[in-house]
């Protein structure tokens, strides 16, 4: 029977050659299985070498069907076939192989028959088809990936020419894939941005990207919509760029928040603006027009005013304060506004005024003699009005905005004109009040001139006639030591409204100096050797490092500095007993020192008792005095262009210091 059977297995040697030279892997069985012809091909699929005429069935005896399940080998398609057959071309098997990897076959069975039909053999050819279902695998999900995406995708070629479109481009600009594939890519650019084009297929031939290239892209029904866009080449297989691929973002939502976000940096800053000259400022007038300049900016008017709300006696609120946007004039020739329904509401503290069209508001027209606004008046149809109310509910004023233009204003607008308007009104208050107490101030300092000026006289001609009558007195006469008493307290009165007139003529700028060149050295000898006397309980102790220091300066007022300094030390320090008084030269200029070792002075209230009629608390009540002698002294020196100040510390002492130019 065998003798009739031609099968693969009785190969010629060239015949041989021939199947071992085919590139696809190809083997045969005998009628009962067994491997009876394979080429080499087969052998690099499989991993291992079959045994002709032992090997049954395949060279890989481990086999799955694709979703994994084992495939026994008398199962396999070539069993399969053999037994029934028939050609089995219609499955994908996996293969293990002898190194571990898998590989995807698609066998291809078909038996052959003997000259009485029966089946003698079968031959298999295998195709490795692992790469290509990876490949299509990867093209499946790419494709869904770009169906689903959020982003339009767009290729198209090096002339420009779509190719592909996906379902978000499709969104995104209303053209159809249909419509869109076959067209040129400027289809969705705006007419004016046409030159982007030109720069882009420049750059892809050169084989850039564009990336994150933000710019505006045109829909089929002409809207403008913002976009991010990336180009990328597209290479064929061998590298050579045929087209672009495109993605582009919808960046609306982006560019809105975006513009939201610098819409409200500049309110900010322009709030911001506002709290700096309200705070900073005192002056009503910089206050007001600050205000009206930056709301007026801020609400998009075309104009702003804040009118003063003062009453006449019909109630009615006028006079024009500041203006913004237009000249004064514009305002002046037309009075100021009225008792009317529109403004009264304002003037009254009502609350905010907001009218889209205010000649279409039924408050609007019904006052003669204009009946509306007089001709010639700013255009005025979006109306917005603020009273500026102060802490007291007093009505101060109000803003008023307007536009030629309807529906200008908005809610967004009120909002942030609330917040302005209270601090504008607190500035305003603050404003006020330091006006009031600049204005009381100034009367006090002219008070305490003219008290101290009139004082003065009446107790000179009293120290004259006390001592006149000194003078009448025997030595021995018990009433001199009362007269002597007098006397001094006299000098003391005359010394503290001396003091008070001198304040008064620094307020006023009219403190006189008389410039000699002296030794300062000397001085200081006089002065202790003067105080000395008085100071009973304290030893004033003088140290000049250097015999003399000529100076240029006033004399009379130099002294007075030297005795405030220590009559001070000795008043503040009634526990110690000695007072240092130093004298130098430094950088230039005569260096004086005045050391207690006294009380001494808390580091938060070292630079107040410089100013006028500051006094430490603490010691207010049980030390007399009237918190001036180191204000007239600072000056004295700072007219000298010198400097005085003090290094203390609490419980320890004080060193009041100042340096003289020479
Ligand atoms: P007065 O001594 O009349 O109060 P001054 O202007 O001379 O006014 O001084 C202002 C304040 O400075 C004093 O009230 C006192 O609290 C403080 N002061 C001045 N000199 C000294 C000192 N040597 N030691 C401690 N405190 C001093």
């Amino acid at each position: 029977m065998t003798d009739h059977i031609t099968y693969p297995g009785k190969l010629s040697a060239p015949e041989g050659k021939l199947l071992d030279s085919l590139p696809v892997a190809v083997y045969t069985c005998d009628h009962i299985g067994y491997i009876s012809s394979f080429n080499q091909a087969v052998v690099e699929l499989w991993g291992s070498k079959p045994v002709i005429g032992k090997s049954r069935w395949s060279g890989c005896d481990s086999m799955f069907y694709p979703d994994g399940k084992a495939l026994p080998l008398d199962d396999c398609p070539m069993a399969r076939a053999l037994e029934s057959g028939k050609p089995i071309t219609d499955m994908e098997i996996i293969m293990l192989r002898p190194d571990g990897s898998r590989i995807s076959v698609v066998p291809h069975a078909v038996p052959f028959f003997d000259s009485r039909g029966k089946v003698a053999g079968a031959v298999n050819t295998l195709i490795d088809v692992t790469g290509s279902q990876e490949r299509e695998s990867k093209e499946a999900v790419l494709a869904a990936i770009i169906t689903s995406s959020d982003d339009a995708i767009i290729s198209k070629n090096l002339e420009g020419i779509i190719n592909s479109w996906n379902e978000a481009a499709e969104r995104m600009y209303g053209y159809t894939e249909q419509e869109a594939i076959g067209q040129h890519i400027t289809l969705i650019i705006p007419q004016d941005r046409l030159d982007e084009e030109t720069h882009i297929i420049n750059s892809i031939k050169s084989g850039a990207r564009v990336e994150h290239f933000e710019t505006l892209r045109q829909t089929k029904t002409g809207e403008l919509v913002p976009v991010s866009l990336t180009i990328s080449p597209v290479k064929d297989a061998r590298g050579k760029i045929i087209g672009a691929s495109k993605i582009a973002r919808d960046i609306t939502r982006l560019k809105k928040a975006e513009e939201i976000l610098k819409n409200y940096a500049e309110k900010l800053e322009i709030l911001n603006g506002i709290g700096g000259v309200v705070s900073e400022n005192l002056d009503v007038n910089k206050i007001l027009q600050s205000v009206t300049d930056i709301t007026t900016k801020l609400t998009g008017a075309a104009f702003g005013a804040f009118f003063y709300n003062v009453k006449n006696e019909k109630g009615e609120s006028y006079m024009l304060y500041t203006l913004s946007g237009a000249p004064k004039e514009a305002f002046e020739k037309f009075g100021m506004p009225r008792n009317t329904d529109v403004f009264n509401p304002t003037f009254m503290g009502e609350g905010i005024v907001r009218v889209d069209d205010i000649t279409k508001d039924p408050r609007y027209g019904h006052n003669p003699p204009h009946y509306g606004q007089p001709k010639g008046h700013l255009p005025v149809i979006s109306y917005l009005a603020v009273p500026v109310l102060s802490k007291t509910g007093e009505v101060l004023g109000g803003l008023f905005y307007g536009h030629p233009e309807a529906g200008k204003f908005t809610a967004e607008h009120e909002l942030l004109l609330s917040g302005v308007v209270v601090q504008t009104a607190i500035a305003l208050d603050n404003a006020r009040m330091y006006d009031e107490i600049s204005h009381l101030n100034a009367k006090k300092d002219e008070f305490i001139g003219l008290a101290s000026h009139e004082l003065r006289t009446p107790l000179t001609s009293l120290k004259g006639y006390l001592q006149i009558f000194e003078k009448g007195l025997s030595e021995n006469d018990k009433n001199k030591a009362y007269i002597k008493k007098a006397v001094q307290q006299v000098n003391k009165l005359s010394a503290l409204i001396g003091d008070l007139l001198d304040v008064s003529k620094i307020e006023t700028g009219t403190l006189p100096l008389t410039f000699t060149e002296f030794d300062i050295c000397k001085l200081l000898h006089e002065v202790t050797e003067l105080m000395q006397y008085s100071a009973r309980g304290h030893r004033l102790h003088l140290q000049c490092h250097v015999p003399e220091i000529m100076v240029n300066a006033d004399k009379q007022r130099i002294e007075q500095v030297v005795t405030n300094l220590v009559s001070n030390a000795i008043k503040y320090s009634p526990g110690a007993n000695k007072v240092n008084i130093s004298v130098s030269k430094k950088n230039g200029c005569a260096h004086v020192e005045v050391t207690d070792f006294g009380m001494g002075i808390a580091k938060d209230q070292q630079a107040r008792i410089f100013s006028r009629f500051y006094r430490v608390e603490e010691l207010a009540f049980h030390i007399s005095g009237l918190g001036i002698g180191l204000y007239i002294s600072k000056e004295i020196i700072s007219r000298h262009h010198g400097n005085l100040d003090v290094v203390s510390e609490p419980g320890k002492g004080s060193t009041f210091w100042f340096d003289l130019p020479e």
